[in-house]
């Protein structure tokens, strides 16, 4: 069974369940390996324009580590991890390098939801990709997922083609951005996410897209599998069209962390 990497929790105000509920379904689904990547309070934002429905707070992160530290001793057969979902905004360095600083996560998924201002990934934001220019767009993204890359901040790099998820598709071949990203992924030595999010949305494709990943296969970009689950029951969601995902890309392991070391599982 494939590890899964990128599980939420209640906390963040938008998914359900506490961490038992995950790990629950993680054993009945016969997973060895998890890792809890819950979103990490809204660092560059003063405390009051923080949204309880899109991070949990400062206050509750120590509740957090510990909630999956404890769990981590009470399971013999299922490797637990501790990691944590952080948004990648430039110009935000210092602060979140200080905020990680602060506790013992196995490992730090860097994700890009925010160009500017604009939550692109939220579905109550979602007109603005009408007032856009899509390949612009596209350009912009790759080009702050691969400084994401290069910042020295993370171990892999989540859903690396999130702007597609409502189904508005880059005119351009993109063949050219997702060589250069993946070059980038390959120069800040962070692993590129196998995301099954994308099934479940009007994308209806794993992040990232299938040329892609074979870029970074070639790049020797080493790989983590996540289904991003919100709820307990999307544990391991997709993951025989994951399997089918990295087997076609060339792809024989996946990396799991310890201690921000990496690990690799053979998958064949
Ligand atoms: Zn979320
Ligand atoms: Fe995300
Ligand atoms: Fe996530
Ligand atoms: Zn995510």
């Amino acid at each position: 069974m494939l590890p899964d990497f990128h599980l939420h929790t209640g906390l963040c105000g938008h998914a359900t369940g506490d961490v038992l509920d995950y790990v629950v379904v993680a054993r009945s689904r016969g997973l060895t390996h998890v890792g809890f990547a819950d979103h990490i309070p809204m660092y560059w934002l003063p405390p009051g324009r923080r949204d309880p429905e899109l991070a949990m707070s400062e206050e509750e992160l120590p509740g957090y580590v510990e909630s999956v530290q404890k769990l981590k001793e009470n399971y013999l057969d299922l490797t637990i991890r501790l990691g944590i979902e952080a948004d990648y905004i430039p110009g935000f360095e210092n602060q979140l390098r200080a905020l990680l600083s602060r506790y013992p996560f196995d490992y730090v998924l860097g994700s890009v939801h925010y160009l500017g201002t604009w939550g692109f990934d939220n579905p109550d934001q979602v007109e603005e990709y009408g007032r856009r220019d899509i390949d612009e767009l596209y350009r912009q993204y790759f080009s702050l997922v691969q400084q994401a890359a290069l910042a020295g901040l993370f171990d892999v790099i989540a859903h690396p083609d999130l702007i597609k998820k409502f189904g508005y598709r880059a005119r351009m071949d993109l063949l050219e951005v997702y060589e250069e990203t993946a070059r980038a992924f390959a120069e800040g030595g962070v692993c590129v996410e196998v995301n099954t999010a994308g099934l479940r949305v009007p994308a209806g494709e794993i992040y990232p897209a299938l040329d892609f990943l074979k870029l970074c296969r070639r790049y020797q970009v080493p790989v983590t599998v996540g289904s991003d689950a919100h709820q307990p029951h999307l544990v391991a969601y997709g993951w025989d069209r994951v399997r089918e995902w990295l087997l076609a890309a060339g792809y024989n392991a996946v990396v799991v962390f310890r201690e921000r070391q990496k690990e690799l599982i053979n998958i064949l």
